[in-house]
């Protein structure tokens, strides 16, 4: 499928004591749901988890930094992961697809239901020996208000983030996008006060986003009046970079006797990317050869 229209922008206001991020992610988030076939209560999950770590994966600054947002939860659909880069790249999956659930009170798809309490683990790969690990309990499962309560408890930065996902009848993806609003060290009471009172009167992401919103606009209503200034415009894509080699990697893992063991079997294997359902086949002779290969 064509991709290309979703961005990122990066700005500031209040001459820098706030930083803002805003995503249209429409696309990718449909590109998710089309490799992963996900339900869409799982699809709007998935896609606030992407579009929330496409935002925060442009916040590093190495060109070989990778964010790795995790969550595991005691409902139904366990878990997901999702990874970005800071290069407006992301990729991710459900550990449960399928999903199935009524819509929660408010009548929408009913994401912290299906995900239930667990813990949301935020790994970054920024080129240290050990990457940094930050991991909170999860607050309410819906996505934004769990980054919201990161933000704050991990890196105590005091930020809004909102993110949302609207499906169409026919469970394709409708809106997609979000936003995070970041006060710096030492933003005044004032700054605060504003921010609170736009946001108090402000719709949810997804009726914003289907009045036609841009990311810039998302941004105006909760900024416009504290001097927005958009920095940057980022394109966001789903991109998986898989490759032949590295599946090899996770095959060879399972250790020498289980590959032994699969080579005996004289049968090819199917191997299937976790990230993008890319099918990679293992020949007997390839299954003997990365045996070879682990044993040297
Ligand atoms: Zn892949």
């Amino acid at each position: 499928m064509e991709q290309g229209k979703d961005y990122m922008v990066r700005a500031t206001a209040a001459g820098g004591q706030v930083r803002a991020f805003a995503i249209s992610s429409r696309e990718l988030v449909e590109q998710a749901r089309i490799y992963h076939n996900t339900s869409p209560v799982m699809t709007a999950a998935l896609g606030r988890l992407l579009s929330g770590a496409a935002m925060m994966g442009i916040m590093m600054k190495g060109e070989k930094d990778l964010l790795t947002l995790q969550i595991k939860g005691d409902g139904e659909a366990k878990g997901m992961t999702v990874t970005a880069d800071s290069r407006g790249n992301v990729k991710g999956y459900p550990q449960v697809p399928d999903v199935m659930r009524p819509p929660n009170a408010k009548g929408k798809l009913d994401v912290g239901g299906a995900i239930g309490s667990g813990i949301l683990s935020v790994m970054k790969d920024i080129g240290l020996k050990e990457p940094y690990v930050g991991q909170v309990a999860l607050q309410t499962s819906e996505i934004a208000e769990d980054l919201t309560y990161y933000f704050a408890a991990s890196e105590q930065v005091p930020s809004a983030v909102g993110l949302g996902v609207l499906m169409n009848r026919d469970n394709t993806v409708r809106q997609a996008g979000g936003f995070i609003i970041q006060l710096m060290p030492g933003a005044g009471e004032e700054i605060v006060a504003s921010l609170e009172a736009a946001m108090a009167q402000m719709a949810s992401v997804t009726d914003m986003l289907e009045q036609g919103d841009t990311p810039k606009m998302l941004l105006e209503r909760m900024l416009g009046g504290l001097g927005l200034e958009v920095l940057e415009e980022i394109p966001a894509r789903y991109r998986c970079d898989c490759s032949r080699e590295r599946v090899s990697r996770a095959v060879a893992s399972i250790g020498a006797k289980d590959l032994r063991e699969l080579a005996e079997s004289r049968e090819p294997i199917e191997v299937a990317c976790q990230f993008c359902d890319r099918r990679y086949v293992f020949a007997p002779e390839d299954l003997e050869e990365l045996l070879e290969r682990s044993q040297a």
